[in-house]
Order: C-alpha cells, then structure tokens, then sequence
C-alpha cells in the first residue's frame, strides 16, 4: 500500500472516531487554555513517532478541538456541514492545484468561472461582471475598497494617495470596514460611521447629509460598504436606497453580503437585498449561509476592468500560456491560491440551484421557530427582528455574558454573546442549514435546565431610572 493510501484508511478511521464523537458529546470537553500544553501533547520532537502514538495523538487533538458539526453549535456566522462540500474540499486537498493559471489549475479554472458567472446572474450584473474568490469577507471588503479607490483616482496605484479620500458604512458593519481603510490608504480617521435606525439598518438621509457635507468640506467621497446581513442583528441596509445616493454622488457600492448575501439564491428572500443589482460590488461567503467548509468566499464585480486594473500585474515567468480570462490571477490579491472553488462546486451540482434555495430557506424558518418560541414565553425578551438568522434574546433577565461563558464551560452549549445601542444578549444563530426544528427547540430546553440547576446567575443591572 502507498503512504497516502495508508494515510487515507487513517483518515477514515479517525473521522469515523471524530462522527461518533460528534454524536455522543456534541461539545467538546473543553481544555482551559492555561493547561492545553499539559493536556494533550502538541510537542514537536527531535525523532519520528511511532505509528500507534501518533495515531493516539491525532486521536486527542481531534476529540478536543471545539466541534463546529454539531447541533449544540450556534457561536458563530457558520456552522454544520455540507457533507458534499466537504467532499470537494478533500478533492481540491488531493488534486492541490494553484488557481493562478491555466496551465496549472486547468478546469478548475472553469469551475470557478461557472460560480461566478452563474452568481453574477442571479444578482443581476450585467455582461461585463466577473469576480474572484479572496480569503474571505474580510479580504472581499479589501478588494472591493481598492478597486473603489483606484476607479475615483487611477493615479493612486502608481503615485499613492494624493485626494482626501473617506468612505462610509454604517455603524453596525464588520469591523474589517477599519482596518482596510488603514491597509488602502485611507485612513482609519476617514470612515464616515453612518448611524442606523433602532432595527439596525444605515439611515438613508443620514449618509446624505454626511456626503454633501464632506464635499462642502472638500473631502472626496469615494465609497460606501452597505450590509446584507449585520454580524450582530443580521439586518439588509436598504440597498436600493443607498444605490440612489450613490448613483447620485458617483460613489462606490460595495455590497458586503458575507454573512446573508446568500439569499440571492433564495425566491422568497432575496427581496431583502433589492436593487444589489445597482451597486459596482458585491460579495458573499459560501462558508457562512452554504454550509461550505471555511473558506469560500466570492467577490463579484459589476465591471472586471475595475478588477483587472486594481489587481492585475505583468509576471513574465508566470502568465507564459493562455488568455487572461483563464489566467484567474490577473484579477486575484494573492499569487499561489488555494482552490476555494471546487467545495462550492460539488455542492452546487450535486444539490442544484434549487438545493441551495432550500439550504437558506431551511436557516430562516429554523429562526422563525426560535423567533416563535420566544415570543410565546414571558421568561424571554427580544432584541432582534424577523428577515433574520441572528435570534438575539435573553432569559429570565440574566447577564447574557455570564450565561454562554457558563453554558460553554459546562459544555451545554456552544453560543455567543453580541450587543446593539445599550443592550446586550445571547445571539443565537441558525445557519446550520442540518439543522431541525427539534434542534432548536432542544437549544432552549438545555438552556433551561441549565440555568434551573445553576443558582446565583448574576442578572442584569437594573436601569436605574
Ligand atoms: C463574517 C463577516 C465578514 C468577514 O468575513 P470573513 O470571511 O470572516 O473574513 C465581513 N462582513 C460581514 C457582514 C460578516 O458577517
């Protein structure tokens, strides 16, 4: 037998432990981070070990890593497994390619290509969009920042910032909003944070007023990252509206859908991003609504010359084939990159466009049960709203921090903690498509007894009025 060959039967012994696993504790026994070196082995050593102890080892890491499969997870923006994904995940792992070129990707090259020109369609781009697949949303906001800079100042990619650039989102956007202005040049101090009304979305009127009060002022507007799903409240800013603003201003629009952009897949949702089609940019993350494995995420582009000219440069010793439609890293931020595409690709075609339709429907009528279950039971109070996979709550008025810490650390369940204005409370979210209505309903009968069996949950302050 070949090494991999050997190494792939462990493999399947180890995921098949890793499934049991998963079944018969659904949270993994958690290892305070000041005894995780004493706790399991993680040495490397001078000499080789031998095959039984090391399987032991893989053994360990595997059954103590915090499992993200199962249905007592809810802490973050992704969750559950697509079982078809991950089988192109470990394709793409075997065949190791670089999507770079032609010459060394091959197909893959059109794999990445049907994603996207099939995503360009369903949002409703035109003939000339195209797009890529960086590391991830955060990166996706980069590239959409750039490109909105180097289209208000071409002159920027080859002598820097001249113009007194600023750029606007609301105040509920993701934090990587601040750190790409600083990385494109813009500066920190130059994003206009554009409040949101008491539902979590930017108020239309108040960007106005900011941009043609930064124009009066000399600034030059240049772009503006509106939300299709906020990370906490998972809320739409109103797309067409702001599409109107920028249409007006000749401003950028980036639409940063990494967490519910999804719902271009979706009949009966993709209302809540009306008039995306409007905007330069936009782009999702398969890894968060699709259930794919981290990370999958595609930037789309209204115009690829905007994503030639930001992103494209001469490399003799690589671009030596073919055109550079299919020499995909003329239009990527990185050289040698990782085949994100083919995870997403063999979901796609296995489950078909409608598939992925049910994948995101499946996250929002789970939310409705949550949203149902709560509003039916007088221990709990709300704080999100309905269009939305992000349930955010709290019980019988206890501190919600205190709470997930305790439910993580008694490994109940694994679920986090967000605020929005001057509250704060459990954020309970349901993008594990896997998911049944049974699941959710448990979610809060283990918190229940939890919290039944747990005395002295510190509670909430009381407002002093
Ligand atoms: C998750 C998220 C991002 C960041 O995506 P990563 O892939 O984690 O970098 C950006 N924007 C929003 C709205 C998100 O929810």
């Amino acid at each position: 037998m070949s090494d991999i060959s050997k190494d792939l039967a462990l493999f399947n012994e180890l995921v098949e432990a890793l499934i049991n696993e998963e079944e018969e504790n659904p949270v993994a026994e958690r290892i305070d981070s000041d005894k995780l070196y004493d706790s399991i082995d993680l040495s490397l050593n001078e000499s080789a070990m031998i095959d039984d102890a090391f399987k032991t080892v893989l053994r360990n890491v595997l059954i103590s890593t915090p499992k993200t499969a199962t249905n007592l997870f809810f802490n973050q923006l992704f969750g559950g497994r697509q079982s078809k994904a991950v089988l192109g995940d470990l394709l793409a792992v075997m065949l190791n390619n670089s999507m770079y070129t032609y010459k060394v990707a091959g197909p893959q090259v059109g794999i990445e290509q049907e994603i996207i020109r099939q995503s360009c369609d369903l949002v409703g781009y035109g003939s000339q969009s195209n797009g890529t697949f960086p590391t991830g949303g955060s990166m996706s906001n980069y590239m959409g920042l750039v490109m909105a800079r180097d289209a208000k100042d071409p002159n920027c990619r080859l002598d820097g910032m001249s113009k007194a650039m600023v750029i606007y989102t609301s105040k509920e956007s993701h934090y990587s909003n601040a750190k790409n202005a600083s990385f494109a040049g813009i500066g920190r101090n130059n994003i206009r944070y554009i409040q949101a009304d008491s539902k979590g979305k930017m108020i239309t009127e108040k960007l106005e007023e900011q941009i043609i009060d930064d124009i009066n002022k000399g600034f030059i507007p240049t772009y503006v990252n509106a939300t299709a799903g906020t990370t906490v409240l998972g809320v739409f800013d109103p797309i067409d509206e702001i599409a109107d603003i920028t249409e007006k201003y000749k401003i950028w629009l980036h639409v940063d859908g990494a967490y519910c952009g999804s719902v271009i897949f979706s009949e009966k949702y993709k209302h809540l991003i009306k008039g995306v089609e409007r905007s330069n940019s936009f782009s999702y993350n398969a890894h968060k609504m699709l259930g794919t494995p981290l990370t999958c995420s595609i930037i789309l582009v209204n115009d690829k010359k905007q994503l030639h000219d930001s992103f494209s440069n001469e490399a003799d010793y690589l671009y030596q084939t073919d055109g550079d439609d299919f020499n995909l890293g003329k239009t990527s931020f990185q050289c040698g990159r990782r085949n994100d595409a083919l995870k997403f690709w063999t979901l796609w075609k296995s489950v078909g466009t409608r598939g992925l339709e049910k994948i995101v429907d499946q996250q929002f009528e789970l939310a409705n049960v949550a949203l149902e279950y709560i509003r039916s039971n007088p221990n709990y109070t709300l704080y999100s709203f309905d269009d939305s996979i992000s349930i955010c709550f709290n019980y019988k008025n206890i501190d919600p921090t205190t709470l997930c810490t305790a439910l993580y650390e008694h490994q109940i369940t694994v679920v986090g903690f967000g605020s929005f204005n001057d509250d704060t409370f459990i954020r309970l979210v349901t993008i594990n498509a896997n998911n049944k209505k049974q699941d959710i309903l448990n979610f809060f009968k283990v918190l229940e007894e939890f919290v039944e069996k747990t005395p002295n949950l510190t509670k909430i302050k009381e407002m002093s009025i």
